[in-house]
């Protein structure tokens, strides 16, 4: 069966049809460093992560493009708070978010373009949209894109959400980063240098300033991927009016489409509100963390609802996360215990089925239900006995492949203090000589230090209570 995700442009679940199997741009829109990231930013990562091992999975050769935005209005405005330089104040945050994101289960994108590395290719294309009348400066100083000029070359504005153009005063121009789709208007390109962006300005033929934030995913995403990719992907918010305006400014500049299918993750919300810091209902990785909570179960929370569905977050939902977790942990021990041969063949009929629900748009919730009935499964089997050694082997080299989706991995084995181990040793031996007291005083001392003994096929076991 086909890979089908639901596609922006055309509203629309569609064949996901690369050019070349072998080389499948994937663009998504990276973090804006000028805080921690939280877990709602996180959601839309981790989805990428997932369509992404995913594709892979499906034999798809993906190359992977996340950039940094290293600067941008909310980032100016911050690091003139701080009375620090624009580097010193994003590579902190930076380098934090690359450690979440590896907290997480993500694997890294293979560039992580920073924008102000990118600003010479931002010109360039700026230049380009001048040449072509679809840009202009004004009496600001600023560069334009005029959405009227570029409906007049017969491109559409308003590829991905429907817009009211009735409403739109032609040649209004809206200089900020971020609006609403009421406020459609020409968008800014290049900002003319202002007193409040101290130190952050680079020169450029329209004079000195910086970037807008729209222009930057153009330049970095059509320089490392090409003019037309296949993949781009980012959070709802984003699809307004951040890609609708990348869209313009691609196509207005090459001519060519500028991407084949759009995927936008919905949010994560707390009491019904969207997570964000503006709202300040938030947590990031790092609180969540410091609560006891590991990455893995934050990340199996995240992909427990299927990503176009808004997602309430609870810290009882976590909790949940980590019964759900213990369950295939548990099972997947005593796969280990039984399994006794190296080298199998996965089981591939729940492999299948696992992959086959998430060919349908990710369908997350009907791909673990597989694994959870497969669980169920395994351990009636397990109880009675009845599942041999290499049955057991498929078992885990199924898991693995699963995993190798899903990334939630296997809990780390607890290490088990030697003195514990010792302990267990001389159980093992006043057993064979029949002495129980002493046998029963020991698993009694194993009790109180917080271990219960399991006997397994291959011997007793040491498990933390
Ligand atoms: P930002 O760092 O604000 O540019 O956002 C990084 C990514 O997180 C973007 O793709 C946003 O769309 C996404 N995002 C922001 N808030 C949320 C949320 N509450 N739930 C899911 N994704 C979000
Ligand atoms: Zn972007």
């Amino acid at each position: 069966m086909a890979v089908r995700f639901f596609n922006t442009l055309s509203r629309s679940v569609e064949e996901f049809a690369p050019a070349d199997r072998q080389s499948v741009g994937m663009y998504c829109c990276g973090p804006t460093v000028h805080d921690f990231a939280h877990i709602g930013n996180f959601r839309t990562f981790v989805f990428a992560d997932l369509v992404r091992r995913f594709l892979e999975f499906r034999g798809f050769a993906v190359r992977h493009v996340m950039n940094i935005t290293d600067v941008e209005d909310k980032i100016i405005r911050r690091v003139r708070e701080a009375g620090t330089t624009l580097r010193e104040f994003t590579g902190k945050y930076e380098a934090a978010f690359l450690d979440d994101l590896r907290m997480l289960g993500c694997q890294p994108a293979h560039h992580t373009p920073r924008a102000t590395e990118y600003i010479a290719e931002m010109v360039d294309l700026i230049a380009q949209l001048i040449a072509r009348g679809i840009a202009y400066q004004a009496a600001d100083g600023s560069v334009y894109f005029s959405i009227e000029k570029y409906r007049g070359c017969g491109c559409k504005y308003g590829q991905l959400v429907n817009l009211n153009f009735d409403e739109m005063r032609v040649g209004e121009r809206v200089a900020c980063d971020e609006y609403e789709k009421e406020s459609l208007a020409d968008f800014a390109l290049w900002k003319a240098r202002a007193p409040e962006d101290g130190e952050v300005f680079w020169p450029s033929p329209w004079g000195e300033g910086r970037p807008g934030w729209h222009i930057e995913c153009s330049a970095m995403s059509m320089k490392l991927l090409g003019p037309s990719f296949d993949l781009h992907l980012g959070g709802e918010d984003l699809a307004f009016p951040h890609h609708e305006d990348e869209i313009a400014q691609s196509e207005g500049a090459t001519g060519q489409p500028f991407v084949r299918h759009w995927m936008h993750g919905a949010h994560l919300l707390v009491e019904g509100k969207k997570m964000s810091k503006s709202l300040g209902n938030f947590f990031t990785l790092r609180d969540l963390l410091a609560k006891g909570f590991t990455g893995r179960e934050i990340r199996y929370l995240l992909l427990t609802a299927h990503y176009r569905d808004s997602f309430n977050f609870t810290l009882d939902g976590l909790a949940g996360a980590r019964t759900a977790l213990a369950r295939i942990d548990e099972c997947l021990a005593k796969l280990r215990e039984v399994s006794g041969v190296s080298s199998a063949q996965p089981d591939a009929v729940v492999l299948e089925k696992f992959a086959t629900a998430l060919d349908d748009d990710l369908n997350v919730s009907a791909a673990w239900a597989v694994v959870f009935d497969w669980v169920r499964d395994l351990n009636r089997a397990l109880a009675a006995n009845a599942l041999s050694p290499a049955q057991a082997a498929a078992a885990l080299l199924a898991w693995q492949r699963m995993d190798s989706m899903v990334a939630i991995g296997a809990k780390p084995e607890s290490e088990v203090p030697s003195e514990l181990l010792a302990l267990l040793q001389e159980r093992d031996a006043v057993r064979k000589a029949k002495d129980f007291k002493r046998s029963d005083a020991i698993r009694d001392e194993l009790k109180a230090k917080g271990w219960t003994i399991e006997d397994t096929p291959k011997g007793a076991k040491l498990k933390k209570l």
